[in-house]
């Protein structure tokens, strides 16, 4: 009989590096600085680093992250973002929030991202960013992003809260934009113990503002120069951060390994494997395959103990929360058929290459009596 295996497994990497988050999370006990602080600031530095950008500024989300980011690149009523109907929720949520209109574009067949020859045509002259997602790891068109959002004056704010150390033309993803926002929810390739995020940029004036909108606008303690919101980073978190960090590239390497094996061992089935352009490295957050009997294939897996996962079963303009947004069921026609195809495998760092021969071989099961 053999043994389940998980969609993500965060006990496995606990396993592996306990020692030091124990120790991590020791070190804030010691002091109870719990919000902001030594470890925050830490964090933020080594994070800038890894992303080869100036500035860092943690937050409590990335929901949070991409929130700030839209309101320091003054994002508000009457204001359009483009975007990617294809993404988790809070990509357009933060955008409604904001008091903006998304804009959708569609992806693109071979990539889940924002189809780049699509972006222009969707510019109007209320258009005041481009948002794209770099979607389960793999970094979006950004040559051509950055391109169009020069030529029309406009914001590019980076989703890069599945793409922690994905390359672009060499360049970090989150590096690129004029802003970029991550996630460190727990099952993310950096993850904390809890909610936790960060923005960065090369725009000073744009940390400025996001480090003042997180804290509540404050000053000093009681003075406060504007409103903004309760989105700390708290200490715990960066600490877990921090600890895990020197150990991202190492554990993005093993997901790529991974994933070149279920590419090897699925080449011969039906399914559409997933594509990395030459130009981009992706760190595979997800692992997302595609196929015409994703219903029945995932129930088959779920049947064998493979845990599987839908990323993303309703695409944006679809979802009733967003029904205001003046979208119709038929608009972005990839993105609704895909939404009904994708599905992503077990994938995290600590797989063995014998679960990998597991979840493989039981598609073959699938596929072979189907
Ligand atoms: C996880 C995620 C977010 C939200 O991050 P949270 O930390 O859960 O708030 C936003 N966008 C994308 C693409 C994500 O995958």
């Amino acid at each position: 009989m053999s043994n389940t295996i998980p969609l993500v497994d965060l006990q496995a990497q606990y396993r592996q590096i306990g020692p030091e988050i124990d120790a991590a999370i020791r070190r804030v006990l010691g002091h109870t600085g719990f919000i902001l602080g030594r470890e925050v600031e830490e964090f933020e530095a080594a994070f800038a680093a890894f992303c080869g950008v100036a500035y860092c500024v943690g937050v409590d989300s990335g929901t949070a992250a991409l929130h700030l980011a839209l309101e320091a690149c003054d994002v508000g009523p009457g204001d359009e973002v483009i975007t990617t109907p294809f993404t988790f929720f809070a990509t357009v949520e933060t955008i409604v929030q904001a008091g903006a209109k998304p804009v959708l574009v569609d992806i693109d067949p071979a990539t889940y991202n924002m189809a780049p020859s699509r972006i222009e045509d969707a510019v109007t002259p209320r258009t005041k960013a481009i948002l794209p997602v770099h979607l389960y790891g793999q970094p979006a068109e950004m040559d051509v992003i950055m391109d169009v959002a020069k030529r029309h004056h406009l914001k590019v704010i980076e989703d890069a809260a599945q793409a922690h150390g994905a390359l672009y033309k060499g360049k970090r993803a989150g590096s690129i934009g004029d802003i970029s926002c991550f996630s460190f929810y727990p099952s993310k390739n950096l993850g904390a113990y809890g909610d936790a995020g960060a923005v960065v940029t090369n725009n000073a004036e744009l940390a400025d503002k996001v480090r003042l909108l997180r804290n509540h606008g404050r000053t000093t303690k009681y003075e406060h120069k504007t409103v903004g919101w309760g989105y700390r980073l708290d200490a715990l978190q960066a600490a877990i951060l921090g600890a895990k960090l020197p150990h991202l590239e190492a554990w993005n390497d093993a997901r790529r390994a991974h994933s070149m094996r279920y590419n090897e061992l699925l080449a011969d089935t039906d399914l559409v494997l997933p594509y990395e352009p030459e130009h981009v490295r992706a760190i595979y957050h997800c692992y997302t395959v595609r196929s015409a009997a994703r219903d029945g294939l995932s129930s088959f897996l779920r049947q064998k103990g493979i845990d599987v996962g839908i990323h993303y079963p309703i695409p944006m303009h679809l979802q009733p929360a967003l029904k205001d947004v003046g979208y119709r069921a038929g608009d972005f026609p990839i993105s609704e058929r895909y939404s009904q195809m994708v599905l992503s495998l077990p994938m995290y760092p600590e797989l063995t290459e014998e679960q990998v021969k597991q979840v493989s071989d039981a598609v073959h099961a699938y596929m072979d009596r189907a």
